[in-house]
């Protein structure tokens, strides 16, 4: 069985309305039409898994068996070297705190873990997984990962973005993630070079 994509409906395996309309932009030339899973769910798959790829693959398992239809499902965080790779997979809730302070709860926690370690021992990155499936039973899921290197500053700087991205200086200019513009953060950030190399995968296979 192909990968073939023409004129095809695929479920995003997120509730969020933002990567809806991210990676529906995105997928749309290849013909996909990507459907929010609320159509077909209620609530979020639990994400027991201890790695961005073993959660990834239970979203979109789960996106595909309650709907029948191939899924797409991400999943993402910030890796931060001093802290043995922590947040990691735990990124969205390391401060346990949940609601609009969330975002600036988990980044004071970051600063507060890495107040005694210097400069050169800050680095960090953001990874992305995206996992396509073609039914619940796929035994070859489609799997892109890329990486966004960087390092953690130790005042935040920016207004744009989420999450981590006011304390994430980008390693090629230094400048925080929540310093550029969508377009321009698009172009470099670990969902974008994700979401190109899925973008290839699918064209060549379809
Ligand atoms: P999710 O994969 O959308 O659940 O993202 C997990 C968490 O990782 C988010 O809630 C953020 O805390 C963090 N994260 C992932 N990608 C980014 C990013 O591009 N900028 C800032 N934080 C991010």
């Amino acid at each position: 069985m192909g990968l073939s994509t023409v004129n095809k409906k695929v479920v995003l395996a997120s509730g969020n309305a933002g990567k809806l309309a991210e990676f529906g932009q995105s997928l749309a030339p290849l013909g996909i039409e990507l459907i929010a899973q609320g159509q077909f769910i209620t609530g979020e798959v639990e994400e027991t898994g201890l790695s961005f790829v073993e959660n990834a693959i239970l979203k979109a398992r789960h996106a595909c068996a309650a709907s029948g239809l191939p899924a797409l499902a991400d999943d993402s965080g910030l890796e931060v070297d001093a802290l043995q790779g922590q947040p990691g997979i735990y990124s969205s809730r390391f401060a346990g705190a949940s609601g609009p302070d969330k975002d600036a709860a988990n980044n004071t926690k970051l600063l507060a873990d890495l107040a005694d370690v210097p400069a050169e021992q800050r680095t960090a990155r953001f990874q992305c997984v995206l996992v396509y499936m073609r039914h619940a039973a796929d035994p070859v899921p489609l799997i892109c990962q890329a990486a966004w290197e960087g390092r953690i500053v130790t005042e935040p700087r920016g207004l744009q973005g989420f999450g981590y991205d006011p304390v994430f200086a980008v390693a090629s200019s230094g400048l925080c993630a929540a310093q550029l513009s969508k377009a321009e953060k698009m172009t470099v950030s670990h969902r974008g070079q994700a979401i190109k190399q899925l973008l290839t995968e699918l064209a060549e296979k379809q």
